[in-house]
């Protein structure tokens, strides 16, 4: 039996098992896939048994995707442009570490039809996430990516990696065609982003890289406002088959059923 973990902390909100083992039992796989909090502490023991066999493929989330590189052998060209691995597998007993969140972002993107190429980007946060949804922006072609975070220095750390970003204060807008919350608020359904969106002009699209609560306060209020607005949902399926689709070789279904098991 091959084992499979998504390790984090917290942990216990992780839809990765559900998904993970559904498709598991959809291909006749023998396998299992958990989900494990861990400390800091425990990176380097869980990187031994994934070169042991021990366990087959780990994915990683909050706060460990950065923290985890020195601990691999290799890493994938889109790991190492972003700083960040959610994806660690054994190739010829080399420990990789790979990051869908970019292809899940672009394909999440692609899903709804709305062309980036040529368009004004504005994402708000700077956390984990961030470098990802960049790297993917930026391969999309779009024309500017402006950024904003609370903690401004964060995002000033990010030029290091993206030297063509560009950086606002917090709670100010730019001009823009389409909007990233990834940030965390959002997570309690009560949270709101304190800017006001009534005053642009024109429709935008608005995305939420959260998927649950559905349609947070960002979104409800973009919604209310006429503009395009997409939730994270897809993001998450999309980097979770091309984490499946490295570990087994298969590209699993992302269909209605797969849409509605996470609901
Ligand atoms: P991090 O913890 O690394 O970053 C959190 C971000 O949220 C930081 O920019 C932080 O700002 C900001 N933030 C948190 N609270 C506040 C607040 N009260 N006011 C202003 N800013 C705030 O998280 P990640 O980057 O890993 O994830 C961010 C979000 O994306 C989460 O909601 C997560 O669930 C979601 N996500 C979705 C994925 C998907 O596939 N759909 C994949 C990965 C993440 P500061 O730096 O100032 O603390």
């Amino acid at each position: 039996m091959k084992k499979y973990l998504v390790i984090g902390n917290p942990i216990e909100h992780s839809l990765s098992p559900l998904l993970d083992n559904h498709w598991i039992k959809k291909n006749n796989l023998q396998a299992k896939y958990e989900k494990q909090k861990i400390e800091n502490s425990q990176l380097k023991n869980l990187i031994d048994k994934i070169k042991s066999k021990e366990i087959n493929g780990i994915n990683v989330t909050v706060p460990f995707k950065k923290d985890i590189i020195p601990f691999l052998e290799k890493l994938s060209p889109e790991a190492e442009s972003t700083q960040s691995v959610n994806t660690i597998y054994l190739d010829s007993n080399i420990v990789v570490g790979h990051n869908t969140d970019i292809k899940g972002f672009e394909f999440a993107i692609r899903d709804t039809k709305y062309d980036v190429k040529g368009k004004n980007v504005f994402i708000l946060g700077a956390g984990g996430v961030v470098p990802s949804i960049i790297f993917a922006l930026n391969h999309m072609k779009a024309s500017s990516i402006t950024i904003s975070n609370r903690t401004q220095s964060k995002a000033e750390n990010l030029k290091n990696l993206f030297k063509y970003l560009k950086i606002i204060n917090w709670g100010k807008l730019p001009d823009f065609d389409m909007i990233i919350n990834a940030t965390s608020i959002g997570l309690d359904s009560k949270d709101k982003i304190n800017i006001d969106f009534s005053k642009q002009n024109k429709k935008k699209f608005f995305f939420d890289v959260i998927y649950n609560p559905k349609e947070t306060n960002f979104l409800k209020t973009a919604k209310s406002l006429g503009n395009d607005t997409a939730n994270g949902k897809k993001m998450f399926i999309y980097q979770a088959a091309e984490a499946f689709k490295i570990w087994h070789g298969i590209q699993p279904e992302t269909n209605q059923e797969v849409d509605e098991l996470l609901d």
